[in-house]
């Protein structure tokens, strides 16, 4: 018997499970301890709450975890309740799929200021994070700015344009949906420092925009290559590039506006306490097609920033991390231990994309152990023994199921569930 312990319950983590189920069969168990004592990390608290059929995805990791030698131990915190070294003396290895939770900064003077936020703080506001439950985003002011050029800019410019219409059906927690409700929010500026053909957004994300009930996408004719231009990119892009072009004939009767502004760096956030205005800095591709500042500035008015610009892994005691992840090769870091996922890449692809680093590093872990081969370490037995000396309440995956049917049992009509937004409230869930 092999054990494994595979330290976070995102997607990572649950095709790395997968894996090394379907590689070992009955002859290993498998640990997926998570932080929380809810699985599925930004399945969770990242994917869009209007965006119901991707959450979805969770029903594959439901499977994985009902499955015979895999468990699921929630509200422990590795490098907190317990190091990466004691899990290495009682697993045969160990997998850290902790994902990138912490915003990338913009390094801008202002960048302090009340009401500047990074999309990490935003998307956890409205996705239900403990950690951002008391965010409050100021929605008073009528001018948002989104910066960055990515699908996570695009969500949150589409959940500060919908209108309570538009969230039917989704899980948008309803601090949130309350508060949007009644937001003054009317133009969304999404800043981009190059341009429309290096953007990294999806058909599907950027195509919903032409679509929303109260708001509608202001694109620049100005800012193209000419159409030819657009044969040499990659399909995907090539129809974000069609879709964006399509954006520049519209117009609408509707009271809010989402503005692509290309060929623009923020260079300084400024307000008294609280933000006011950004100060933008023209650009222009250099050959390398890198952004280079062309020293032109202008401002905008802003009573939000929001920075959707990257996300950094956080660090864990005794694990060698460089440029915001841990360093590997292939997904190994060390003797026995590994990393995948956002943890191992950075934050960047899809959900899918986790799927091949978790079979590579099962791949790995069998070449090295090979599974008719067995171990005498105690795995989850030691483990349980030492969280109980710490007065550590770990959770389990039937104490999640209950969790969840509390959530659904008091959604709102037309939502699949209401979820908790504190932590201890997870915990009241099962009258711990
Ligand atoms: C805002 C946003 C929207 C997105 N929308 C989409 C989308 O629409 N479609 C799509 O395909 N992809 C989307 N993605 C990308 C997708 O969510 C990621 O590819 C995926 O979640 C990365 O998986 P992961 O397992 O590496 O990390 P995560 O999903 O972040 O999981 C990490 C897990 O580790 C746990 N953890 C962290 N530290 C510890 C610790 N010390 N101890 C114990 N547990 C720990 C966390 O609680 C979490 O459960 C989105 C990402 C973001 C940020």
């Amino acid at each position: 018997m092999r054990h494994f312990a595979i330290v976070g319950s995102g997607p990572a983590g649950f095709y790395t499970a997968e894996a090394l189920q379907r590689a070992y069969g009955e002859n290993a168990r498998i640990d997926i301890i998570d932080r929380y004592p809810v699985p599925y990390g930004l399945i969770r608290f990242g994917v869009a709450p209007d965006h119901q059929s991707l959450k979805a995805v969770s029903k594959r990791y439901d499977k994985v975890a009902e499955s015979a030698g895999v468990d699921f131990i929630g509200n422990v915190s590795v490098g907190e309740n317990v190091s990466v070294a004691e899990l290495l003396e009682f697993y045969d290895a160990v997998v850290l799929a902790t994902g990138a939770p912490h915003d990338r900064k913009l390094g801008i003077p202002g960048e302090d200021l009340a009401g500047v936020l990074g999309s990490a703080e935003f998307v956890g506001w409205y996705n239900g994070h403990p950690q951002f439950a008391d965010l409050d985003p100021p929605l008073s002011g009528a001018d948002a700015i989104v910066v960055g050029n990515g699908n996570v800019a695009l969500d949150c410019a589409r959940i500060l344009s919908k209108t309570r219409n538009e969230f039917e059906g989704s899980d948008i927690v309803g601090h949130a949906l309350e508060a949007l409700d009644a937001s003054a929010v009317r133009t969304v500026t999404i800043l981009g420092r190059r341009g429309p053909h290096q953007i990294a957004m999806t058909p599907k994300e950027l195509g919903e925009l032409g679509h929303l009930e109260a708001a509608f996408p202001v694109v620049d004719p100005a800012d193209f290559p000419p159409v030819e231009a657009d044969e040499a990119l990659e399909p995907g892009l090539r129809k974000s590039v069609a879709l964006l072009r399509g954006f520049c004939d519209l117009t609408a009767d509707k009271p809010k506006r989402i503005v692509f502004d290309f060929f623009a760096r923020p260079v300084a956030i400024e307000g008294d306490g609280e933000v006011e205005r950004i100060v933008v800095e023209r650009t222009r591709l250099d050959e390398s097609g890198a952004a280079k500042g062309t020293g032109e500035t202008y401002a905008l008015p802003a009573s939000l920033v929001i920075s959707a610009i990257g996300y950094s892994t956080s660090p864990i005691a005794d694990v060698p991390f460089e440029n915001g992840k841990f360093v590997n090769d292939k997904g190994r870091i060390s003797d026995r231990l590994y990393a995948v996922g956002w943890a191992r890449r950075g934050p960047s692809g899809t959900i899918g994309t986790n799927r091949p680093d978790g079979y590579e590093v099962a791949d790995q872990i069998a070449a090295a152990m090979p599974p008719e081969s067995a171990s005498d370490r105690k795995g989850v037995e030691a483990l349980k023994q030492l969280l109980a000396s710490r007065s550590v309440m770990a959770t389990d995956y039937d104490d999640w199921r209950k969790i969840e049917a509390a959530e659904t049992a008091q959604a709102r009509p037309g939502s699949p569930r209401e979820k908790f937004v504190r932590h201890e409230h997870w915990l009241d869930a099962l009258g711990r």
